[in-house]
């Protein structure tokens, strides 16, 4: 939590990526270090239905233990309580609950109960309030919709002591063929409504300078997935057109880890290092 409380104070982004196996995990960190900068493993429903949820948090947590850097393990979009409290008790350091399908009422009583049972666990909780448009494990092409109301985040983040906000600008999930444009002045809106870090879904692909400004705006925590999926699709078709000799495990799957680190590090040189801090004012 302190490095996300940080990050907002000093107009910095921690990234959550978004990982599926152990090579994109150890490309993550081996970014992360490198940089010298904290980092969030992200490990949710989504890649459970494809890794499992034990052995896939097991593998993130091992993670986390033994990087050199700080190192969160987070759970993204979950909506069912059993699964919080299931990877509560294994040991994640936050989740998100994303409530955005229910009513207002409703969103902001089961986040109140997410929050007690996460901060019980020493975990902080991320929530949203409108759903954030696409598909989180396939680009979609989808279009924004519902967007964050300003005086609907404050009250729901006063009625809920949530941690971190999820917010809903004109970000879609996936890299569409549409450029995506931000609603600032939106967010710039939310940001004076809410003190909290903000939270920006559906990072990949925006022009690094709109990620700039948004920080600038309060966002203190990114979202990358796809941008991570291109690089081990690139990865692993590159090695399939020019396989190795023999057939060693580690002479396959290597590439997969250093282009993942490229893309993490990109993204971490960017928006967390202490020299990516942005200067744009937060009025
Ligand atoms: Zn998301």
């Amino acid at each position: 939590m302190e490095a996300l409380r940080q990050a907002r104070r000093e107009r910095r982004a921690l990234v959550g990526f978004s990982i599926y196996n152990l090579e994109q995990g150890l490309g993550v960190i081996r970014a992360a270090e490198a940089v010298g900068a904290p980092v969030l493993l992200q490990a949710g429903s989504s890649a459970f239905r494809y890794a499992g949820r034990e052995p896939l948090a097991g593998l993130a947590l091992g993670l986390a233990a033994t990087a050199a850097v700080p190192a969160g393990v987070h759970l993204d979009h979950a909506t069912d309580l059993g699964e919080i409290e299931a990877c509560l008790r294994l040991g994640y350091t936050s989740v998100m609950f994303d409530g955005s399908a229910r009513s207002l009422e409703r969103n902001i009583e089961a986040t109140r109960e997410v929050v007690r049972r996460a901060h019980a666990a020493g975990a902080w909780v991320e929530a949203e309030l409108a759903g954030i448009a696409g598909d989180e494990d396939e680009s979609s092409g989808r279009q924004a919709t519902a967007t964050t109301d300003p005086g609907a985040a404050a009250r729901f983040v006063a009625e809920t002591g949530v941690d971190a906000l999820a917010v809903a600008i004109g970000n879609v999930h996936g890299i569409g063929d549409e450029p995506v444009r931000l609603d600032l002045d939106l967010l710039a809106r939310i940001g004076r409504a809410v003190e909290i870090p903000l939270v920006l879904h559906g990072a990949s692909g925006l022009p690094p300078a709109e990620v700039s400004a948004a920080i600038a705006l309060g966002v203190a925590k990114l979202n990358v997935n796809t941008e991570l999926r291109h690089a081990l699709r690139e990865a692993v078709l590159a090695r399939a057109a020019d396989p190795p000799a023999g057939d060693g495990v580690a002479a396959l799957l290597d590439p997969v880890i250093g282009a993942t680190r490229s893309a993490a590090e990109a993204k971490i040189r960017a928006f967390s290092s202490p020299s990516a801090s942005t200067t744009g004012s937060s009025s």
